[in-house]
């Protein structure tokens, strides 16, 4: 059987009624790089027409010329950053994707991954659909196109009662923005004005370096449309309990945003502290890695009593470790983001705080790196419990048989990454750190219970591979 996988992880930005709307969307889409760093596009409207510019690489690269905005006119655009985990890293699959159809041109971008995307694409290639691409963001089009409704509302409904999955999105046609969140609210967005302008963002750090002002979050379920007469909000979906992505907070989200109601940062210095209460040991410093272990690290230090250092510094100019879409560059990658530093690290025994253990290799490559420095002893806390489960909601994460918890003890793990003690922070201790037990989250890879159903969820079968690739790797 083939695992499913997710597709993509992403960011998605849009403006409606500014004179420079191609413009601050490229800005927009520059401060949600971390959400997608392989390709980007955005499309623009002059209230007849769409037009579309998209291509693989950064968003300076892309956009790096001015020029590119003069062939993107209008006073609306929405724009899309994506990181893709399949084969399919190809022009084709750049988002937004745009169509003309029997009532006009549409264009859509989309953070998230729909569940039922085999099953649906199935039914509608039977119907006599072709597909252009291999995402499943194309389903979602040619549904709006097969629907006979006449208001595009209702169109978009119609194809949203079809789908099930995560699917944070952004419609553009001529003269309208519609943005959408799904009933589970998976992935975040939000909505911003800037003068006369409604902006939408899947973070509000974008909505900042445009100085929009943060309005609100669109709630799970909602769909809202922008028009020329201001916005109209509707829950078209059943209610169903939200399940807002943890690991938003977690690792993915930039620490300056505001998502589910919460800053980041704040979080993430919560479970920080909370960690300290949890696996206190004796140290001389506490010591992040870049970037992600940074906020949580301060809050350890902070709650245990100890010096907050920077004993490994990053190169800037290097992406997200993981990333990296081949194993053996991501084996490398470690070295080439981060080196240590000596004068700190000699004869010290070193907390080294970071967010998430993955497959591993991150933490055993930088244990063995701050070891190498001249650390007496290597303490690993990490801020939230073991990933265990993969994610089939959006998040890059990989099968089950390569999330080293999903089939290693704590102490097994310990002794993998060569650390002196290891220690997660607890479900509970998460929780707290976000608000309280009480709140309805996502929490499927930490926890194995996922939210919303799907046919390929046959988790037995990825066990039992794992234990051959430790061995490989000593
Ligand atoms: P690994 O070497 O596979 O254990 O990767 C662990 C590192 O990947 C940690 O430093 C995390 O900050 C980072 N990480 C965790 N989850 C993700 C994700 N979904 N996408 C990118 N990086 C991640
Ligand atoms: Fe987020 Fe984990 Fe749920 Fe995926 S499985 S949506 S990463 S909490």
């Amino acid at each position: 059987m083939r695992l499913y996988r997710p597709e993509e992880e992403c960011g998605i930005f849009g403006v409606f009624n500014h004179p420079e709307a191609s413009n601050l969307t490229y800005l927009g889409l520059y401060a949600l790089q971390h959400r997608g760093q392989e390709a980007c596009g955005i499309v623009s409207s002059d209230g007849s027409r769409l037009r579309a510019h998209k291509s693989m690489g950064l968003v300076a690269d892309v956009f790096g010329n001015p020029e590119i905005f003069k062939a993107l006119p209008g006073r609306s655009a929405i724009g899309h950053v994506r990181y893709s985990t399949t084969g399919d890293s190809v022009l084709k699959n750049v988002q937004p994707i745009m169509v003309d159809y029997a009532r006009g041109s549409i264009a859509v971008a989309h953070n998230g991954n729909l569940v039922n995307a085999q099953q649906v694409k199935r039914d509608l290639e039977e119907r006599g659909s072709i597909f252009q691409t291999t995402m499943d963001t194309e389903i979602i089009i040619h549904l709006l196109a097969l629907s006979r409704a006449p208001r595009l509302e209702d169109r978009i409904s119609e194809a949203l009662k079809q789908l099930k999955g995560a699917y944070s999105l952004l419609f553009l046609t001529e003269t309208r923005m519609v943005a959408v969140r799904d009933p589970h609210g998976l992935r975040p967005l939000c909505l911003g004005k800037l003068g006369d302008s409604w902006v939408v963002a899947s973070e509000s750090c974008a909505l900042d370096l445009i100085e929009a002002k943060y309005e609100r979050e669109i709630e799970p379920g909602e769909v809202v449309v922008v028009d020329k007469d201001g916005i109209s909000s509707y829950f078209p979906m059943d209610h169903v309990d939200p399940a807002p992505c943890i690991f938003e907070f977690v690792y993915f989200s930039r620490p300056d945003s505001l998502i589910f109601g919460k800053n980041v940062y704040m979080v993430r210095k919560e479970m920080g502290r909370q960690l300290a209460r949890e696996h206190g040991v004796d140290a001389d410093i506490v010591i992040p890695v870049p970037d992600s272990g940074v906020p949580a690290a301060i809050g350890y230090a902070e709650e245990a009593g100890l010096p907050f250092e920077l004993g490994l510094i990053r190169n800037h100019y290097v992406g997200r470790t993981f990333i990296e879409p081949q194993q053996s560059i991501r084996h490398f990658g470690v070295k080439i983001k981060l080196n240590p530093v000596r004068e700190l690290l000699e004869g010290k025994r070193v907390v080294v705080i970071d967010d998430s253990i993955v497959r591993g290799t991150t933490s055993r490559k930088i244990v063995k790196m701050v070891r190498n420095a001249g650390a007496k002893e290597v303490h690993v806390r990490i801020s939230s419990p073991p990933t265990s489960f993969p994610c089939y909601y959006g998040i890059d994460t990989p099968s089950r048989k390569e999330l080293i918890s999903s089939s290693h003890t704590i102490d097994e793990i310990n002794r993998y990454i060569t650390s002196d003690t290891l220690g997660y922070l607890s479900h509970e201790g998460l929780m707290k750190s976000v608000g309280g037990p009480e709140r309805h989250f996502c929490k499927a890879c930490f926890t194995g219970t996922y939210p919303i159903d799907f046919p390929m969820l046959d988790l037995e079968s990825q066990l039992g591979l794992f234990e051959e690739e430790i061995h490989e790797h000593e």
